[in-house]
């Protein structure tokens, strides 16, 4: 979804997604996610863009839904994860002014933009796959996969489930039984 400088007044602009609209389909074309990972083109909440000297303030909460696959179980799950934008975005007329740009860019959430336009999906995207889990996990309390059997530890699949409940005072007898 793309914003163009020239359609910000000095009201500014409020954005309202609800989570029907396509805002993130374009940017998610070239953005490189994770593997396993996968992002909807919706998201939802409010984003104000402010119009400043030399460009636009873009500030606001999305949530975007992505798709994950657990690290310890291999479940595929659904994460609402909220981002937060907030950028100072100066607008440049040409390519000319990349001095200007790498100093500005030094600066955390100051961006460049050449040209009319800023894809507002593209600062989405980013945003989003910073803060992915490196390791994401279906619940914190995943136990992963059962080595014995193969399915998810302590799902009904996984018959071995019962040695959990095992005596605490037979913990000891069955360590030394698998030493031997
Ligand atoms: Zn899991
Ligand atoms: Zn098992």
């Amino acid at each position: 979804m793309k914003i163009r400088f020239d359609e910000i007044n000095d009201d500014g602009l409020i954005l309202v997604f609800s989570g029907t609209e396509d805002v993130v389909s374009d940017a998610l074309r070239s953005a490189k996610l994770p593997l396993g990972a996968s992002v909807a083109s919706v998201v939802k909440g409010e984003i104000r863009v402010e119009a400043t000297d030399d460009g636009v303030r873009i500030q606001g909460t999305v949530v975007a839904r992505v798709d994950l696959e657990c690290s310890r179980c291999l479940t595929r799950y659904e994460s609402d994860r909220p981002v937060t934008l907030d950028f100072v975005v100066h607008r440049v007329s040409d390519e000319a002014k990349a001095m200007d740009k790498a100093l500005l860019e030094a600066q955390p959430n100051e961006l460049v933009v050449v040209g009319n336009e800023l894809d507002l999906g593209d600062l989405i995207v980013q945003e989003v796959l910073l803060d992915l889990p490196m390791q994401p996990l279906c619940t914190q309390e995943c136990q992963g996969l059962c080595a014995r059997c193969g399915a998810i530890k302590g799902s009904p699949e996984c018959a071995c489930s019962e040695e959990k409940s095992l005596d605490p005072r037979w913990e000891k007898l069955a360590g030394l039984a698998s030493k031997s």
